[in-house]
């Protein structure tokens, strides 16, 4: 199962997408997945709702991942805005479509992080519930959103740090953390799991910062944390795309060198859908999968 493979260490990386919001972009998304398959990633990860694409456009991905190759599909799966009956019926799309394994998050509202949350009168409140609904339902294995910083809305890391440990004992079989470009950040989050007791998988993302877009969606992706030292850095890039992709790649590479030399599971690469980048990090790192 997943969780196994991801502590096999000759398993290195897996990989994120999602979906489309047209068909040419579907397209390119398509043509990025098979050239990234041939990697033989643990995972492909397919985003879900809001910032991540419509709802039917994740169940409609991560099912043409298990039918058509040879990637392992994890659906993210959010209680934004749905039912309990809603959310049961979004996991046995799933299942039917062959995807037995997901990323159950809470949420942001419509997807805005500052909002305040409210659940669905008859949703969910917490991630805990979504990991213990989809197992009830039959999936093999659910992940869990971890955050090296505390989510916002935790009062301190002690507490979030509870509510963490609350998804794995509802079931939780791993956990992706939130994109961080300070590693000390991320082991600093794993060391309090460990004295915690709790030795699940916990995947670092990695995201190479090519061009100032990606910038941009780095500080959704980090929920405005993203360090100044990195806008400082690329900065004398700002005019000459190709030095600025490569101080990009360099970046990365120095982060997925060291988390890979403290001993982490894989690395979460976010691919942006698309397969340059990625293939760049698997070649460099050595990440490729056993055929
Ligand atoms: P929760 O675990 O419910 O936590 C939310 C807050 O409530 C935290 O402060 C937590 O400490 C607290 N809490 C948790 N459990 C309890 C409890 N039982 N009782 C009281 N308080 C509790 N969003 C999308 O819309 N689509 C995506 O595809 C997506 N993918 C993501 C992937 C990763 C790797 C990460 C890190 C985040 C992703 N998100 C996505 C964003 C996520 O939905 C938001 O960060 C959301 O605000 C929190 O989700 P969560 O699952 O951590 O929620």
């Amino acid at each position: 199962g997943l969780v196994a493979d991801l502590r096999d260490a000759q398993r290195r990386f897996s990989v994120e997408f999602s979906p489309a919001h047209d068909e040419e972009g579907a397209q390119r998304q398509w043509r990025a997945v098979e050239r990234l398959a041939r990697l033989r990633p643990v995972f492909a990860s397919v985003t879900y709702g809001a910032g991540g694409g419509t709802r039917e456009g994740t169940v409609e991905l991560a099912s043409r991942l298990a039918a058509r190759t040879d990637l392992r599909p994890v659906a993210h799966l959010t209680a934004v805005g749905q039912s309990v009956p809603q959310l049961r019926g979004v996991v046995r799309d799933l299942l039917a479509g062959g995807v037995t394994d997901v990323l159950a998050l809470r949420g942001d509202p419509d997807g805005d992080p500052r909002a305040p949350w409210r659940a669905h009168p008859q949703g969910l409140q917490h991630a805990d519930e979504l990991v213990r609904l989809a197992l009830a339902e039959g999936v093999r294995s659910a992940g869990v959103a971890a955050f090296p910083l505390g989510h916002p809305e935790s009062r301190d890391l002690d507490e979030d740090l509870r509510h963490l440990l609350g998804k794995f004992a509802a079931g939780a079989g791993f956990a992706i953390a939130q994109l961080t470009f300070d590693v000390e950040d991320f082991l600093r989050l794993r060391d309090r799991l460990a004295a915690a007791g709790c030795t699940a998988p916990l995947v670092p993302g990695l995201l190479p910062v090519t061009s100032p877009k990606v910038l941009e969606v780095t500080r959704r992706l980090t929920d405005g944390h993203e360090p100044s030292w990195l806008q400082r850095r690329l900065a004398p890039f700002l005019d000459d795309r190709g030095a600025f992709r490569e101080e990009g790649v360099r970046l990365a590479l120095e982060d997925g060198r060291r988390l890979l030399a403290e001993g982490v599971p894989l690395l979460h690469l976010y691919s942006l859908n698309a397969a340059g980048n990625v293939e760049t990090l698997v070649e460099e790192l050595g990440l490729a999968g056993p055929r």
